[in-house]
């Protein structure tokens, strides 16, 4: 933290479009998503949130949602679901009614930091190609008590799970030290940022359907494009970690279907050597 008091970030930097996706999200929950992005950005970079409502099953939310939006005068668009599209064509959604050239996409369960989107637009800024993260820490589940994480780099197994990996110590050494970005082979799929224009032409999240592995996706997109991943640990999201719906049929099916996919248009000879074997074993 010390550190990032002292790293500086350019005073021209583009402006940015978070688009947050939710369904049957907890109000207030999703209530301090869109207040710490407010209250923490500075807004001449935050040129709006776009909320997409992937069709709440309760009547609560939708008054009370109108309010606030009210309340945040003109920087919030509310787009209404009137079918649940899943997270993917909710995000598309969101994304295609962004315009300019940073999307930030953010889980409707976060809590961002001070100076949480300078290092992600300074990082897209100088490389348009250049898909970055915020480090995530971790909100409670039950106390949404705050808890940092090691400095870690996004991966993922051979089920396509993602999976966390310790940076190493030489990647610390330089002058930038730990707040240098740790070079990944995988986004997180929470809070990840990327050039609109690059997203576009890389194909977005297309082919994959409703929810689940579209972290992997675009990320795999973004280096089979010539594109780089990174994670920036002088940035800081919280994500609420859900205790999941995973059995929930029409999510697995999905997500079985999406990491198929994935397999087979993007693993070539490694598909044969390890994932299939190890989807086929589930
Ligand atoms: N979401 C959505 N429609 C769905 C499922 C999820 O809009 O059908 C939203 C959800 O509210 C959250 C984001 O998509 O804001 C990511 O989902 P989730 O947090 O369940 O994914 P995880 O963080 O567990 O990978
Ligand atoms: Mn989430």
């Amino acid at each position: 933290m010390l550190e990032k008091k002292k790293k500086e970030c350019p005073s021209n930097l583009p402006s940015a479009r978070i688009v947050i996706c939710f369904h049957n999200e907890e109000f207030n929950v999703l209530f301090r998503t869109v207040s710490s992005v407010m209250t923490l950005t500075p807004q001449h970079i935050l040129e709006e949130i776009i909320l997409v409502d992937d069709m709440r099953e309760f009547d609560d939310l939708k008054e009370k949602l109108d309010y606030h939006v009210e309340n945040f005068r003109g920087k919030i668009k509310l787009i209404r679901n009137k079918k649940r599209a899943g997270l993917i064509r909710a995000r598309l959604t969101g994304a295609s009614r962004a315009s300019g050239d940073v999307l930030m996409l953010l889980d409707s369960h976060c809590k961002v930091t001070k100076v949480w989107l300078e290092p992600v637009l300074n990082a897209i800024a100088k490389d348009p190609q250049m898909g970055v993260c915020p480090l995530i820490d971790v909100s409670d589940y039950v106390t949404l008590e705050y808890q940092s994480s090691p400095v870690v780099r996004g991966a993922f197994n051979w089920y396509l799970q993602f999976k966390r990996d310790r940076d190493f110590s030489y990647e610390r050494d330089g002058p930038e030290g730990p707040t240098r970005p740790i070079w990944s082979p995988a986004m997180t799929g929470g809070s990840c940022a990327i050039n609109r224009h690059y997203f576009n032409a890389i194909g977005k999240y297309k082919g994959i359907n409703l929810w689940g592995g579209e972290n992997l996706e675009l990320s795999l997109r973004t280096w089979m494009y010539g594109g780089q991943l990174f994670i920036l640990p002088c940035s800081r999201v919280g994500h609420i970690d859900k205790q999941h719906f995973a059995n929930h049929t029409g999510i697995v099916k999905a997500l079985v279907y999406n990491n198929l996919r994935l397999v087979h248009i993007w693993l070539d000879e490694y598909k044969v050597k390890d994932t299939s074997l190890v989807w086929i074993g589930e």
